[in-house]
């Protein structure tokens, strides 16, 4: 991370640029000011680079299983993208399944939304707004200028992961190239334009606009916390900026054109019934305590250390961020036995002693190993468990000198693994978005107390884009309800 960071703000610099300008493949025309700009990539190898990072994204976070919503979002977001500069590129949309609420451009026309953006967004206009405002960054080629020579380097030798990445990088998958991607800010200056650029597809595709800084809106009172999500939040990638807001308002009431189309019953129909914050049946903690209800497993994890539950790996970071434990699953392996196998004949890795053991039942092999990293060497220990026809692998390591105090702490956390039987957490289920219409005005508790919800009025308040639980509902609304 501190390489691309340096990297970043050198190519900032006028003489850096002019230099990097010489080196590199040269200056192309910007599709949407027309003026000539520093290009290090020409537009294929941008698709390219951008396929490439959008497939680890999908990968890492996974998409929302919704076949309906997912072709919905592509709809709306390729007629958005057909009126921007840069129609003739291969225009993606999906929705990952993150509960956080943002949205992502990569290069090349790969736009992410989160489920978290979707729960919150209120109309299909507002949907229009965030996915026109990141197809701006794409044509404009902010996502491209972000790009450093060192990951395009490692873009174009498909290096997506690292065998071992420091304590930082591990936690959040950061090591993922492509991940990294979704990390960038652009400034202030591009995010105005983003927004400018949006609302002009968003207008030309006959949207109604002037409603649009409701959902911006809605993204500032929600602020920073992004949970225990891979992800930074919306307002952490967008700072708030009241004179952004101002421009907003300011360009919807230039205006005239009537009538636009809001799309809320549209919208809200397609959203009924996705899940709404931590799906738990994809594991959750509980403590310090990781419980996978579909794989039927828990394993324990010391107190005060970071945990983190990915699409496909759980993370847990010492408080001194000098130790990682990963759990994943070993691929393609069959058994523990052929997992170790593989893992201690990697090349750069010294096992040490390794053998068979018996965890709380499951069948297991567990050993130690020191390899050379950037960061200099590091000493761990790998367990392979069996259990319910699959392999686990669960993988912890720290610098060599701290292993003496790491190592019982990891030994614990390896020899907690075991089933699972509690029918409360068997059964688990995700909070759901129930879409309900008012029947007659009434406040935001009275619909609160006709149609409980899991979720504190506060929340419920944002969620519904009203002030707080004394704003009045006007009869005849779809209101969203977050049930069981
Ligand atoms: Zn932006």
């Amino acid at each position: 991370m501190a390489e691309r960071v340096r990297l970043r703000r050198r190519a900032r610099g006028c003489a850096a640029a002019a230099l990097a300008c010489v080196l590199a493949a040269g200056c192309a025309v910007n599709p949407v000011t027309g003026r000539r700009q520093l290009a290090l990539v020409s537009e294929a190898q941008e698709i390219q680079i951008g396929q490439q990072a959008a497939q680890e994204v999908a990968q890492q976070l996974g998409l929302v299983e919704d076949e309906a919503l997912q072709q919905y979002v592509q709809r709306v977001g390729a007629q958005l993208a057909r009126e921007s500069e840069r129609p003739q590129l291969p225009w993606t949309f999906r929705v990952v399944d993150d509960p956080t609420p943002n949205a992502f451009a990569l290069p090349g026309g790969f736009i992410f939304m989160t489920r978290g953006m979707m729960n919150l967004i209120d109309s299909e206009a507002e949907l229009a707004a965030i996915l026109g405002h990141e197809i701006g960054h794409v044509t404009a080629r902010h996502s491209v200028s972000q790009i450093s020579r060192g990951q395009l380097a490692q873009l174009g030798l498909g290096v997506g992961s690292i065998l071992f990445p420091s304590a930082a990088q591990s936690f959040g998958g950061l090591a993922q190239t492509g991940m990294q991607l979704l990390f960038l800010s652009y400034g202030r200056n591009a995010e105005r334009q983003a927004d400018e650029l949006g609302f002009s597809y968003a207008l030309r595709e006959g949207y109604e606009v002037r409603e649009m800084d409701d959902i911006f809106a809605t993204l500032m009172r929600i602020g920073e916390s992004s949970g225990r999500s891979a992800l930074p939040s919306w307002m952490a990638s967008h700072p708030a900026e009241p004179e952004r807001i101002a421009a907003a308002q300011a360009r919807a009431d230039t205006v005239t054109r009537a009538p636009l189309e809001l799309g809320r019953d549209a919208y809200l129909a397609r959203i009924d019934g996705l899940v709404y914050g931590d799906d738990p049946r994809q594991g959750f903690f509980r403590g310090g305590v990781f419980l996978h209800p579909e794989l039927r497993f828990r394993i324990d994890f010391p107190q005060g250390w970071r945990t983190q539950n990915l699409p496909q790996a759980v993370n847990a970071l010492a408080p001194r961020q000098d130790a990682v434990m990963q759990l994943t699953l070993a691929q393609g392996a069959a058994g523990a036995e052929d997992a170790a196998r593989r893992f201690f004949s990697q090349q750069g890795l010294r096992p040490g002693q390794a053998g068979r053991q018996n965890v709380n039942g499951n069948p297991a092999v567990v050993g130690y190993f020191q390899a050379q990293t950037q960061q200099g060497v590091i000493a761990g220990m790998a367990a392979f468990i069996e259990h319910g026809g699959r392999t686990y692998q669960v993988l912890a390591y720290t610098p060599a000198q701290r292993f003496r105090q790491y190592e019982s702490a990891f030994r614990q956390v390896i020899f907690s693994f075991d089933d699972v039987n509690d029918p409360a957490v068997l059964n688990v289920r995700p909070n759901r978005i129930d879409v309900v219409r008012t029947t007659r005005p009434m406040t935001l508790a009275d619909f609160n107390r006709q149609h409980p919800s899991v979720i504190p009025l506060p929340e419920l308040a944002i969620l519904n884009q009203v002030e707080n639980e004394n704003s009045v509902l006007p009869a005849g609304q779809w209101k969203r309800v977050v049930s069981q």
